[in-house]
């Protein structure tokens, strides 16, 4: 397939090129460098079936030569206002690509009779009050809330999708991705792995916001693909869940990072800094994926934390 990927200097975009490349496929990776960094793609330079398009997908997208499939995963994807590349401080651009951005590509897929996958997420359900979520399970979203920029651009661009299936017949696929981490997420974006790997690395406290009661699904990025690239093959066009279900709370992830570091400092609560709409509990119901795509998870927190925690090593140094 000669396949489009938004957001393909992004962290999680750079990693479906990669997959899609060792299948065989010829990728066109598209990206305006907003939150992602060309460092991600550079091992691709001079690749026979890669080529890369600078370009906003808020503003009408062309590609030349035939397109079968589009894949949109570009937005903004960390929730902290403490970090310039957070939501919170990119609010109309994070609205802007998952709306306009998003009718674009689906606009882009049906000109080609191209299948189309949008990468949606474990915020639509909010700070739910069902557990664990289902993709059954409506959500509780803040209409206005810091996070609701992301959250109704998200929903809103799983409507758009459904609607593209349903009255222009294309072929779709909706993935609701919970919380991945891995090699080349942006050291910067506030996310809380890329927070607590540095400052463990340079022997600081890590800062918990709130208590660190809350809980998230850790998934490794190399699980995440797998099961994306799944999804993209299936016939599914009703949303699936992809994360891993281990679900612990943020004080253990800080347990578990100080330990794989050797990190003495501990860590510091910081109240103020955890938003209002930050959910106290996340984990994803997978029964869908494993029925439907025949997918598990298979990496364990500790060996992802493992090869997050060299890749961070190594950039740190080099920066
Ligand atoms: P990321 O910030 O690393 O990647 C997003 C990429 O999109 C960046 O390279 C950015 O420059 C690009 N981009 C943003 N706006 C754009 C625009 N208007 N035009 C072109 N490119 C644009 O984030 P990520 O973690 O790789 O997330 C990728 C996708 O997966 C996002 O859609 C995000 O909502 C979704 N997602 C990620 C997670 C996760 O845990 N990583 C969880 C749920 C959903
Ligand atoms: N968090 C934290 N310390 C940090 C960054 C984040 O305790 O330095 C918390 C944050 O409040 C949230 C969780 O970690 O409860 C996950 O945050 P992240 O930004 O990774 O994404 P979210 O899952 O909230 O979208």
């Amino acid at each position: 397939m000669r396949i489009l990927v938004t957001g393909a200097a992004g962290f999680l975009g750079s990693h479906l090129c990669d997959r899609l490349l060792a299948e065989g496929h010829e990728v066109v990776g598209m990206d305006n460098f907003l939150t992602g960094s060309p460092d991600n793609l550079a091992h691709l330079a001079g690749h026979p079936r890669f080529s890369f398009i600078r370009h906003d997908v808020t503003n009408f997208i062309f590609v030349p030569g035939k397109l079968d499939a589009v894949l949109h995963f570009a937005s903004p994807a960390s929730p902290n206002r403490l970090s310039p590349y957070g939501y919170p401080n990119l609010p109309i651009q994070t609205l802007k690509v998952g709306a306009l951005g998003t009718h674009n590509t689906l606009g882009l897929a049906k000109a080609h009779g191209a299948r189309f996958l949008i990468a949606s997420t474990s915020e639509v359900y909010g700070d739910p009050e069902v557990h664990p979520q289902p993709e059954t399970y409506w959500g509780k979203v803040n209409p206005i809330g810091e996070r609701s920029v992301y959250d109704e651009a998200k929903r809103f661009a799983e409507a758009m999708t459904m609607a593209y299936h349903r009255y222009h017949g294309v072929d779709t696929r909706i993935v609701r991705i919970f919380n991945t981490y891995g090699p080349r997420m942006r050291l910067d974006d506030g996310r809380v792995m890329p927070n607590f790997i540095q400052q463990a690395l340079r022997g600081e406290p890590l800062t918990v916001y709130g208590d660190g009661s809350q809980t998230r699904s850790f998934c490794y990025v190399d699980d995440l693909i797998d099961g994306i690239y799944r999804l993209l093959l299936s016939d599914t066009h009703e949303p699936v869940n992809i994360g891993n279900p281990g679900e612990f709370t943020i004080l253990e992830l800080a347990e578990a990072v100080n330990r794989l570091t050797g990190n003495p400092a501990g860590v510091v609560f910081m109240a103020e800094a955890r938003d209002r709409d930050d959910p106290q509990r996340r984990c994803p119901d997978i029964r869908r994926a494993r029925a439907l795509l025949g997918w598990e998870p298979r990496i364990g927190l500790e060996e992802g934390l493992r090869r997050t925690i060299t890749d961070f090593q190594r950039r740190m140094q080099g920066s």
